[in-house]
């Protein structure tokens, strides 16, 4: 069986899975696709040689019947009515996050994929499918390091743009590491404080850049999350869970090693795309085979995304305030209770 897809949204990500599904992953086809700008939707479909009608908006596009699953790559604020609409179209998701901007938005999703009784919806949470996140998770389960007592973590980025906002280092940066770190712990957030170090030259006039995110759980972990989108020498996820019999740490990118003018080194990756190039793939083969051979999705739920959502929330307020801001979700419904597994990484 084939998943056929509607995309809702041709930019930069969308276009990326459009490709994955149409030249590298096996089940699915790209059937239909829309944009608001509908030059690009159009573009898409030429550039990629696809045999797909350009519909004018998402309603349009979900009430096609050959549509089976949409992929939401639209932009953040647009995310919410999408999903609403292909829930209540009875139609798998496969939506980027985030999953709606507002806490509210994500329990109106959460409440109606549970009204409507069975998992559609996927989170674009693509780390828990990175093999090294991966290998981290089994060791922790496998009580490697004991029990987990702190985790370091750091996400750079060489550069970001004007219009990057200190907000943004929240919800568009750390938000990653909101959800692959709650994850590997199994354990819900409890409280979140913001502190700024000395800002950098390369961080322009209006961004606070770097910061430190340190979040605590229900269980005591202490961790301290490094955002630094100035760092300029490359794109470099850092991830180190000390236990209480060792340490366990995120594998560097593999790549040759050199010795060359009096140096020994190896190669830093600048493009986050090419950092989680597996995990995306993984990531979308693995919705389709669950859906195929389950019927539903397996990977992040809609409850991860509430998750992320609300401490993202929090760590905003604690940017403003300096404050240890209290990080206070609503218990989780048995619906989500099945654990979520990254099956395919
Ligand atoms: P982008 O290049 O700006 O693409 C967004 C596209 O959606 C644009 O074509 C935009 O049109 C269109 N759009 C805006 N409002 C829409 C609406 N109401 N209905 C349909 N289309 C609409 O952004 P992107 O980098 O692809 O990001 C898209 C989403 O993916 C964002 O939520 C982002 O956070 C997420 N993302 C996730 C990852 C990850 O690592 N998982 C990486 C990158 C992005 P215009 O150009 O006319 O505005």
């Amino acid at each position: 069986m084939t998943l056929r897809f509607g995309v809702i949204g041709t930019g930069a990500i969308g276009r990326e899975h459009i490709k994955r599904i149409s030249n590298k992953l096996a089940g699915g086809k790209i059937v239909a696709v829309t944009d608001v700008n509908q030059a690009s939707a159009q573009d898409a479909v030429k550039s990629f040689e696809l045999d797909a009608v350009v519909y004018p908006n998402d309603l349009a596009l979900l009430a096609a019947d050959n549509v089976d699953a949409v992929l939401v790559t639209s932009w953040g604020p647009a995310h919410e009515a999408s999903v609403l609409a292909a829930i209540e179209a009875g139609k798998f998701v496969f939506v980027e996050k985030p999953l709606a901007t507002t806490a509210e938005g994500c329990m109106r999703i959460v409440e109606a994929e549970m009204k409507h009784g069975k998992r559609l919806v996927q989170v674009g949470f693509m780390r828990r499918y990175d093999s090294g996140y991966v290998q981290l998770k089994e060791a922790i389960k496998n009580n490697f390091i004991g029990e987990p007592l702190m985790i370091r973590a750091a996400h750079r980025n060489p550069e970001v743009g004007e219009n990057y906002t200190t907000d943004m280092a929240i919800h568009d940066t750390l938000i990653h590491e909101i959800d692959v770190l709650h994850w590997l712990v199994n354990d819900d957030y409890q409280t979140v404080q913001v502190a700024y170090p000395k800002k950098s030259k390369h961080a322009h006039e209006n961004l606070k850049d770097p910061q430190i995110v340190t979040l605590e759980t229900k269980g005591g972990i202490v961790i301290t999350a490094e955002i630094n989108v100035n760092c300029k020498y490359g794109y470099d996820i850092q991830c180190e869970v000390i236990g209480e019999e060792g340490i366990v740490s995120l594998p560097e990118f593999q790549s040759i090693s050199f010795r060359k003018n009096a140096m020994f080194g190896t190669h830093v990756l600048m493009d986050w795309k090419d950092r989680f190039i597996d995990a995306y793939d993984k990531e979308l083969q693995d919705f389709m085979d669950s859906i195929k051979k389950t019927g539903e999705p397996n990977g992040p739920t809609s409850w991860d995304g509430y998750i992320a959502q609300v401490t993202a929330d929090a760590a905003i307020k604690a940017q403003d305030s300096g404050e240890k801001e209290t990080i206070t979700l609503q218990e989780k419904p048995v619906f989500y209770s099945k654990p979520t597994e990254a099956v395919n990484a």
